[in-house]
């Protein structure tokens, strides 16, 4: 017999350890009273191997599975009693999932993904059986096949790594992103968002850290943050992050994210009483074109954004939200003239009613750029079309995303420096 070792993962500091396989203890950390014994453990199998049986009766295996681990532990006052843990890789030899079991029933999935180097992404799931959802886990009375896996919480995890020099050796930083979910109506946005910033490896003080956190509600489509608070732990370096921030909302949402690209279009949208034209946002749309990351389109009365845009920098993000918002007030404008062609440009009009006598030389310059608005391929690299770069709706609209991006960090930049650094 023998007794898994227990790797509490809160001791280990669990995601500087590169090798994920390290943290599967997960489901370990109460084996180590002497009750619990090991049943079985199989190492690193193929999935086509002789013990694929194993994997049978755990539901779906993901396409990407290549191989496969697995442990079974029971007690010994408790014959009926067993935990068992599956952990599947893929063809690198990466973990990616694993499935928690007691007595026989699902009640715990991890996934995991690799963004970039360094970086992982866990997705935690509870195992809920419809008929009793309040369980902790489900009876033997109830049927495995009736439930379904709840998303309950997400962590990106970067770590950051300081070259080192001077022969000095290298350090390292782990940052946390923590989503809980805290609503289990998956149609309701209810979450907690936790970020932590752990010391530098090297650092003397391994308890030293930062946290700061928020919950975001959702109504009737607008996301507000609410039990905002932050924890310095001896970190040494001072914790200037504060609420007085006009986007601190977009920070927590981060703009990698449909929410934050979303919630970011909606509000300056607002700001200039679009809201009423009921712009349709498409935060990921695989239909923008090659060779841009986002675009409004004045017929489709919508603003997209490629999914590319969330592989760039916060700054990235945010001027283009402000440079295809510009768009789409010029084209509101150009309607408010009573130049309209399209159904938004009229409905501007109604809603929107006629021009401020200041506003009115813009929007003939605007309503003749439009004139004048050159084709444009899905290919073409725009920065070398001038007639495109010179249009005068790109000029304002590029003017308005560097305004956006500047303000962005102008509005706070300790909450700036502190969030960005989650988002490389
Ligand atoms: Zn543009």
């Amino acid at each position: 017999m023998a007794v898994i070792p227990s790797i509490g993962i809160s001791k280990v500091h669990p995601s500087l350890k590169t090798k994920v396989d390290q943290i599967v203890s997960l489901a370990h950390r109460d084996i180590k009273e002497n009750d619990f014994q090991l049943l079985s453990k199989i190492d690193k199998e193929s999935i086509k191997g002789s013990k694929s049986y194993i994997l049978k009766d755990w539901g779906t295996i993901p396409n990407a599975a290549d191989s496969f681990g697995y442990v079974r532990v029971g007690k010994k006052s408790d014959a009926s009693f067993s935990k068992e843990i599956l952990s599947i890789y893929d063809k690198t030899g990466k973990l990616i999932s694993h499935i928690f079991r007691t007595e026989g029933f699902n009640v715990k999935k991890n996934t995991y993904a690799y963004p970039s180097s360094g970086n992982r992404l866990i997705k935690f799931f509870d195992f809920v059986v419809h008929s009793s959802p309040d369980r902790k886990f489900p009876s033997p009375t109830f049927d495995n096949a009736n439930g379904h896996w709840r998303n309950t919480a997400s962590e990106f995890q970067i770590i950051q790594e300081e070259s080192s020099h001077n022969n000095m050796p290298s350090s390292k930083r782990l940052l946390t992103k923590r989503i809980n979910v805290l609503s289990s109506d998956p149609m309701k946005f209810l979450r907690e968002f936790i970020f932590t910033r752990y010391p530098l490896t090297s650092s003397e003080n391994k308890s030293a850290k930062q946290v700061v956190s928020a919950k975001i509600k959702d109504e009737n489509g607008e996301k507000s943050i609410f039990d905002f608070w932050k924890k310095d732990i001896d970190s040494g370096a001072a914790l200037n992050v504060s609420s007085n921030d006009k986007f601190l909302l977009f920070r927590f949402l981060g703009m990698n994210t449909r929410e934050g690209l979303e919630a970011l279009t909606r509000k300056l949208l607002k700001d200039k009483n679009l809201d009423v034209l009921n712009i349709m946002i498409y935060p990921e749309a695989r239909f923008v074109s090659k060779n841009s990351i986002g675009h409004f389109s004045v017929w489709n009365q919508s603003i997209a954004y490629s999914p590319k845009l969330k592989e760039q920098n916060s700054l990235v993000a945010v001027n283009t939200i402000g440079h295809e918002v510009e768009h789409a007030y010029q084209y509101s404008q150009i309607g408010r003239l009573g130049k309209g062609r399209s159904s938004y440009e009229t409905r501007a009009y109604m809603k929107l009613g006629d021009l401020k006598c200041n506003e009115v030389v813009e929007a003939i310059k605007y309503a003749e750029a439009r004139d004048n608005y050159p084709n444009i391929s899905d290919t073409e690299d725009l920065t070398k079309n001038i007639a495109y770069m010179t249009n005068y709706l790109e000029v304002k609209a590029r003017e308005a995303g560097e305004k956006l991006q500047q303000e962005y960090v102008k509005a706070n930049p300790d909450n700036y420096m502190f969030f960005d650094e989650f988002f490389r």
